[in-house]
């Protein structure tokens, strides 16, 4: 296999200086495996703060970032500005982007094809609603968002794709171990048909949706489960343990 195992916390809108501060405390003290990739999503005016006192085991990311290089996008946020502040990452597409701002599969390609070429790495969250579940959608569902951005790029290797059941996010429901298991495997089985066998191989796939210390291990034991984005957990001492979860 030999993907890196890669954890990534999501704070969404939470956190000030005070609160982050205990966070990079828990961070620092860890102690984080050395053979996990660690990244945290952190909200835009709080960047610069965080990469200036994350510990170097930590690498830190953008929740969001638009598909031009400057101009007039009044409250956007450009590849270059994050990479001016030494910021590598960004999270593109999560559900809230998609359910709360009405971000289209189209516009997150465009987004993911735009700041990979400057540069940055990212984290693609791709998931299924429960109606959509419900209804025997989820590999359809999956599959077309994932279409989406194949559409628009061509490198996958500064991709990490986070499979991310809309249902399981911050509801404290989590998808089981089989369940993730069985549309990581099917998403890996359409890279190997649509993309390369290569790629198929190589591309990491994160699950996220109320990971929690309790349930990282067996999660993060399912071969096609290469990592976790963590959403309230990664607020909580417990991301070290999540960080850890195939210690
Ligand atoms: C998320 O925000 O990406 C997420 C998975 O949230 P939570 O872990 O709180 O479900």
């Amino acid at each position: 296999m030999g993907r890196k195992f890669v954890v990534g916390g999501n704070w969404k809108m939470n956190g000030s200086k005070a609160q982050i501060n205990d966070i990079l405390a828990f961070l620092k003290s860890g102690p984080l495996n050395q053979d996990t990739e660690v990244v945290v999503g952190v909200p835009a005016v709080y960047l610069d703060y965080v990469k200036t006192n994350a510990p170097a085991n930590v690498e830190v990311a953008a929740q969001n970032c638009y598909k031009a290089e400057k101009g007039a996008f009044t409250g956007e946020t450009s590849p270059a500005m994050l990479k001016d502040l030494g910021v590598n990452w960004v999270i593109l597409g999560h559900s809230e982007r998609r359910q709360i701002f009405g971000e289209s599969d189209e516009l997150i390609a465009e987004k993911v094809a735009f700041a990979l070429s400057n540069g940055l790495k990212v984290i693609a969250c791709i998931g299924e609603t429960l109606q959509e579940r419900e209804a025997g959608q989820t590999e359809a569902v999956v599959f077309r968002q994932t279409q989406a951005i194949a559409d628009k790029i061509q490198d996958w290797s500064n991709v990490v794709i986070a499979y991310e059941p809309v249902w399981a996010i911050g509801t404290g429901k989590t998808a089981s171990p089989q369940q993730a298991q069985d549309v990581h495997k099917a998403l890996r089985d359409w890279f190997s048909k649509n993309i390369s066998a290569e790629v198929a191989n190589a591309i990491r796939i994160q699950y996220g949706g109320s990971v929690t210390g309790a349930n990282c291990k067996e999660l993060g034991s399912q071969p096609d489960i290469d990592g976790f984005l963590v959403g309230g957990a990664s607020l909580k001492p417990e991301f070290v343990n999540i960080v850890n979860a195939r210690q």
